[in-house]
């Protein structure tokens, strides 16, 4: 079930359930945990939604009055934060340097594109580097991202060391002071040895401010394991979850992520440059709720 399902599915339960009695409390939990299941949240987590719902609304004291919808959103906004706000802010007048990171696929130079015109809109000077040297044909993708958002952008077609390149690179824009710095790193199929000593490599050299993993919603529940292990290996700062648009997977991606305590940063739902949004639990739910 994709999102705007979820959230309508949800409006309906609450609106038909309307009574005060246990039952309606009940049957309103009973509904909208079962939209959960179909928006492909884990069962645990659902678990935890009714628990916690239940025992706010038919386990309250009999002379309080209930408010069901306000129970909802809390516990919907309880199970999409994962409790830590990403650490990271870009300053002004310094360079920053952000280090992309990701499985093949997941999204990242889409979303690289994406985070260098949401700065570079605001007012800051950001310049691209492409150290992706592994899959054929990323510098040239990398290139025509960064030409359709208006930034600059720094690679090699001849060296095929990704470190060297992406020291190359951020020594060029550091010198002429900008302040946002991309750094594209390679992705691969699958988590593997390679890919995180390649990160491991290249984050030695370029020292970034942040790590931003990018993680495709589509993989809907996974995303935990995969949240953690990149957390594990190369202590990402915080995470973009791609592909919320109309992704099967959505649902249960943005509350596993959560729930293996990764800060998320944005979420991109779209293709073009522009469908890319701040993350915060609050605003979501608020969306989807319309
Ligand atoms: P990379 O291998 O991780 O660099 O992935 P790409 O950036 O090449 O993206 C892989 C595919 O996913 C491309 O077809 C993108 O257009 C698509 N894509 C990326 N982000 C989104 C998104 O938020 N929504 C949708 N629908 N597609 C996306």
């Amino acid at each position: 079930m994709v999102l705007t399902e979820l959230g309508t599915k949800i409006i309906e339960s609450l609106k038909k359930n309307q009574g005060a009695k246990p039952e309606h409390y009940i049957e309103t939990t009973t509904q909208i945990c079962k939209a959960l299941e179909e928006a492909n949240v884990s069962t645990d987590i659902i678990k935890i939604f009714k628990r916690n719902v239940l025992k706010k609304s038919i386990g309250s004291k009999k002379d309080t009055k209930i408010n069901m919808q306000k129970i909802v959103v809390n516990e919907l906004i309880e199970m999409l934060d994962p409790k830590t706000k990403p650490a990271f802010h870009p300053i002004r007048g310094r360079s920053n340097i952000i280090m992309f990171v990701g499985l093949q696929g997941a999204g990242k130079t889409t979303t690289i594109g994406k985070y260098a015109n949401y700065y570079r809109k605001r007012g800051w000077t950001v310049g691209l580097v492409c150290a992706d040297t592994f899959r054929a044909g990323a510098f040239d993708q990398l290139k025509q991202n960064a030409v359709k958002v208006h930034v600059p952008f720094y690679g090699s077609y001849e060296e095929k060391d990704p470190v060297k390149v992406a020291s190359n690179g951020v020594s060029h824009f550091k010198s002429k002071a900008f302040e946002i710095i991309i750094v594209d790193t390679s992705g691969r199929h699958r988590q593997e040895k390679a890919l995180f000593d390649e990160m491991a490599n290249i984050r030695k050299v370029v020292k970034p401010h942040e790590i931003v993993f990018t993680l495709d919603a589509t993989i809907g529940q996974a995303a935990f394991d995969q949240a953690k292990a990149f957390q594990q290996e190369v202590d990402i700062g915080s995470c973009v979850i791609t592909k919320m648009d109309g992704a099967q997977g959505g649902g249960g991606a943005l509350s596993a992520v959560a729930a293996s305590g990764s800060p998320i940063s944005f979420i991109g739902d779209g293709e073009k440059f522009d469908d890319f949004k701040k993350f915060s639990a609050e605003g979501f739910v608020s969306q989807l709720l319309g």
